[in-house]
């Protein structure tokens, strides 16, 4: 039941990133998204978005949508971050993961979460440096670099799956060949108009692909700034 009395409007606002404002985004992902992994539920209910994002936006952090990280980059909507985590993790227990495309940090604060050794790479270094600053404050321990991602990591290779949240025309074949067999890559396929997910498993026969639907990123770009 609705309460009959108003809240202060300072309460208000905390309420906004609040743990019930987390916990309501979650039933959304739930009910509507169709989200169903209940590990990836888990993660996204404890992991604070709203310090992923400027202080000025931070009363949106529990919409379900994308918002501007500076650089002309965005933090992915919650629902994209779930299903793919749940995409990537689906077959089996991966336990290293790679990801290219940092940006906010918050998809490698979720897979770190979750308990998975993550390898993450960004090609602006403010963004990186401002994520590096986020895993420390929140006590997360994983591993990032500056750098062009479209060379992947291959000093840490194989890995178990990889994760790429930013879309480019096609794979690319490095990447491939830095995951492990019977390792598990999801990543944004296409252009500006039009972009797939794509999920491909390596298995002794070949690279299975799976289309999961249509999604919008921003463009997996070549070189570091
Ligand atoms: N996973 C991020 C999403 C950020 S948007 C999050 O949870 O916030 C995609 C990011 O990919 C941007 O920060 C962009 O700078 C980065 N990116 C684009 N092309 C890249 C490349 N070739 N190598 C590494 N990072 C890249």
């Amino acid at each position: 039941m609705t309460p009959i009395f108003h809240r202060k409007p300072e309460a208000q606002g905390q309420g906004m990133t609040s743990q019930r404002a987390r916990d309501r985004l979650v039933e959304r992902l739930r009910a509507e998204g169709g989200i169903r992994d209940e590990r990836v539920l888990a993660a996204l209910r404890s992991l604070p978005r709203h310090l992923f994002i400027d202080e000025a936006l931070s009363s949106r952090a529990y919409e379900d949508t994308a918002l501007p990280i500076g650089n002309g980059q965005t933090i992915s909507q919650p629902w994209v971050v779930a299903r793919m985590t749940e995409a990537l993790i689906e077959h089996g227990a991966p336990r290293k993961v790679l990801e290219i495309g940092t940006g906010s940090g918050y998809q490698a604060a979720v897979l770190a979460t979750l308990g998975l050794e993550v390898y993450s790479v960004e090609r602006i270094d403010e963004l990186l440096r401002n994520a590096r600053r986020r895993f420390r404050n929140l006590g997360l321990n994983l591993r990032s670099k500056h750098d062009d991602g479209r060379l992947g990591w291959p000093e840490h290779a194989p890995f178990d799956a990889i994760i790429v949240t930013a879309a480019g025309a096609a794979l690319d074949s490095a990447l491939l060949d830095q995951l492990a067999e019977g390792g598990t890559l999801v990543a944004p396929v296409g252009d500006a108009n039009s972009q797939n997910l794509l999920r491909l498993c390596k298995t002794p026969d070949g690279v299975q692909r799976e289309d999961l639907g249509k999604v919008v990123f921003v463009p997996l770009v070549p070189g570091v700034v």
